[in-house]
């Protein structure tokens, strides 16, 4: 299991990196706005055994602060700025986009919460609200960032080579999600017995930064690859908001692959990797430190896959 955390945030900085230089083989290789969030998330978690809105909302802005050149869209510094006037600091992003933003922020970095809640799928839609409320109100945005955390958790509690990625699609289905992402992850089912590859499946997943033009295609590269580095390499050479799906795409096939399957020349040459393990190790260290806030047998059930 501490093999599937590591995996997973480093896939997702891996996917990030590539994905910001179209797959191109670089080295250093330097994460963006993902995994810095994705990171604040973890640590946040580590720290509060749940999601405290309040607080991930003032913690994500001093990320921001503390890292302004990370590549940030033009909409989360804007509310980053209005959290730390004093303002909110939640559901300010209602104030620049009507009924709140849907694009993908959320569900960029909420694999940590996917990985954390793994098998106790019953509780995870009212921790992704928490965690998109300081950024991302609207539905759609807040949809994306569940079916993101619902792939992880579902790839991170089976053991790789076991899971299927047909049941994972159904899985993923079934969740309580509005027409717009049934539709394209029913469409990401019929992609996938057709044996499409994920650039024959952009056009109609998409690649834009709306949650819903995102998340469905992060998940098609994972299912349709059942392979960690082709599932990153694919997604980051996608058109469009390439690091942000290739990002996701790598926290779902790094929780179920884990760190052995991370190519050592990409560890190697990413920056800040020491950061990102010791994000995953705390993490993994709080699924025992805050055990008194689940119930037990969920738990130790999932430590042991
Ligand atoms: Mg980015």
């Amino acid at each position: 299991m501490r093999s599937k955390f590591r995996g997973s945030l480093l896939a997702a900085a891996l996917g990030d990196a590539l994905g910001r230089v179209r797959g191109r083989s670089t080295d250093p290789l330097e994460y963006t706005d993902d995994t810095a969030e994705t990171l604040v998330l973890a640590l946040h978690l580590a720290e509060n055994c749940h999601v405290v809105a309040e607080r991930l909302a003032i913690d994500l802005a001093e990320g921001w602060r503390r890292e302004p050149w990370r590549g940030y869209g033009p909409g989360p510094p804007k509310i980053f700025r209005m959290i730390l006037r004093g303002e909110g600091p939640l559901e300010l992003d209602k104030k620049l986009y009507p009924g709140g933003s849907y694009g993908n922020g959320c569900a960029m970095r909420i694999s940590p919460l996917g990985l954390f809640y793994n098998d106790v799928s019953d509780e995870l839609p009212r921790h992704v609200r928490e965690a998109c409320r300081p950024t991302h109100n609207h539905p759609l945005g807040f949809e994306g960032a569940l079916v993101q955390a619902a792939a992880v958790s579902y790839a991170v509690s089976r053991r790789p080579g076991e899971l299927d990625p047909k049941d994972m699609l159904g899985y993923l289905v079934s969740l309580d999600v509005s027409d717009v992402y049934r539709g394209k992850l029913k469409e990401a089912e019929r992609l996938l017995e057709y044996g499409a590859n994920l650039m024959e499946a952009e056009e109609k997943l998409g690649v834009g930064v709306e949650a819903f033009s995102s998340v469905p295609t992060a998940v098609y590269a994972f299912v349709s690859n059942m392979d960690l580095e082709k599932t990153v390499l694919e997604a980051a050479r996608l058109h469009g908001d390439s690091d942000t799906i290739a990002s996701m795409a790598g926290a779902i096939a790094g929780a179920n692959m884990g760190e052995e399957s991370v190519p050592m020349d990409w560890i190697r040459a990413l920056m800040a990797s020491d950061r990102i393990l010791e994000a995953a190790d705390g993490l993994y260290r709080a699924l025992y430190v805050c055990k008194r806030d689940f119930q037990g047998w969920k738990i130790n059930r999932s430590i042991n896959a």
